[in-house]
């Protein structure tokens, strides 16, 4: 690991202020996956801008009904959080299929959201990576790439983001706050993480000062029906190979809404709007989720490795959205 110093902020003013006057400068929260990457030498912070004396621990009502998660609630306050327990069930189960509880009482809304690909070249610094280091190449393309995307992949990098919590969040649209040196604003979930065309170096549209001060859901929870399946080697403590974020909203035997998430297969929560459309209006059944499943993944494309994510999704997909539509027939 690398020297560094350390500051603690005292608001998000204060935090915005450090990372504008010094680019080299990160933000520390739970600390789960920066300080790995700093003690493999990926990330060479100079400074570290500590958060956690700043007020984003709570879970508020928001006016129309929705509710905000401050950026510094930990995974495991979020998951049995008894609001989000009962109306947003679905990132509950998202959040809790992820990590280990003791990661999970340490890492935080923001830092998820921030954490950073699980591609062993990433890692590895004796490997080129051009997420790492833009430029060197992508040994991940023709090497070992058992884990990366089958969707939404450039030329220049194949990784997938590794989040659970993501996954569900996508597809309950929520939005994120934050705030920068030149003010605060708002991000739609689809419009956070990036694909990585020519730049796979840039995660988010996250600007360098901007600080994430909240996540806001939207007050439709999908509570009734909804299911998150995470196909993964272990049964616990592992990442999703694939994973599907479903929820529907049934009214006289149809499906009213439908929202889809995928994980494990792209750069980021994979959605496409054009799949939940073939789910609307319609009885559920497993031909018609394996119709949306195909919209979801037209233009996939497997590496090697990685083929069999092309089998694998689709059933994973028809699974969950069976298991959320299986609810509705029971309760
Ligand atoms: C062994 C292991 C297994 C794991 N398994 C899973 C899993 O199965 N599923 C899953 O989803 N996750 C998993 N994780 C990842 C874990 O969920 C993340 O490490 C964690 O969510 C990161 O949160 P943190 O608060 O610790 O972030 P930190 O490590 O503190 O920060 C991560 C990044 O976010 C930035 N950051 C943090 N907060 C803010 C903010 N408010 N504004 C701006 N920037 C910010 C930091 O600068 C840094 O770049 C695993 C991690 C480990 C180590
Ligand atoms: S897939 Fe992306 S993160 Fe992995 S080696 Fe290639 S460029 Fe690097």
């Amino acid at each position: 690991m690398n020297t560094f110093s350390l500051a603690r902020a005292a608001d998000v003013a204060g935090a915005a202020d450090e990372l504008a006057r010094n680019p080299a400068a990160r933000i520390i929260a739970g600390g789960t996956n920066l300080v790995d990457l700093m003690k493999e030498k990926v990330s060479r912070p100079d400074r570290l801008v500590d958060i956690n004396r700043l007020p984003l621990k709570r879970v508020e009502a928001l006016p129309g009904g929705g509710l905000r998660i401050g950026a510094l609630v930990t995974n495991a306050d979020v998951a049995y959080h008894p609001e989000i327990e009962a109306r947003y069930p679905l990132l509950s189960r998202a959040i809790l299929a992820g990590a280990s509880p003791q990661l999970r009482n340490m890492a935080t809304t923001g830092g998820n959201l921030l954490q950073r690909t699980r591609c062993y070249y990433f890692y590895d610094t004796a490997t080129p990576c051009n997420k790492r280091e833009p430029g060197t190449g992508c040994p991940a393309m023709t090497g070992y790439n058992r884990i990366h995307a089958i969707l939404g992949a450039s030329e220049h990098c194949i990784a997938t983001h590794p989040s659970d919590m993501c996954v569900a969040m996508a597809a309950l649209e929520a939005v994120i706050q934050v705030e920068g040196t030149g003010g605060p604003r708002s991000i739609p979930f689809a419009e956070f993480h990036r694909l990585p065309g020519d730049t796979p170096e840039v995660d988010t549209t996250l600007k360098p000062d901007e600080v994430i001060t909240s996540v806001d859901l939207p007050a439709l929870g999908f509570a009734k029906n909804y299911a998150y399946v995470k196909v993964r080697d272990r049964s616990s403590y592992a990442f999703a190979l694939v994973s599907v974020a479903a929820a529907l909203e049934l009214d006289g035997g149809r499906i009213a809404q439908a929202r889809l998430a995928l994980g494990g297969v792209a750069h980021k929560p994979w959605r496409v709007p054009e799949a939940e459309g073939v789910l609307r209006g319609e009885v559920p059944t497993e031909d018609l989720f394996r119709r949306a499943a195909e919209v979801l993944l037209q233009g996939a494309v497997g590496r090697g490795h990685n083929d069999f994510k092309l089998k694998l999704a689709p059933r994973a997909i028809v699974r969950a959205l069976s298991q959320a539509a299986a609810m509705g027939a029971t309760s």
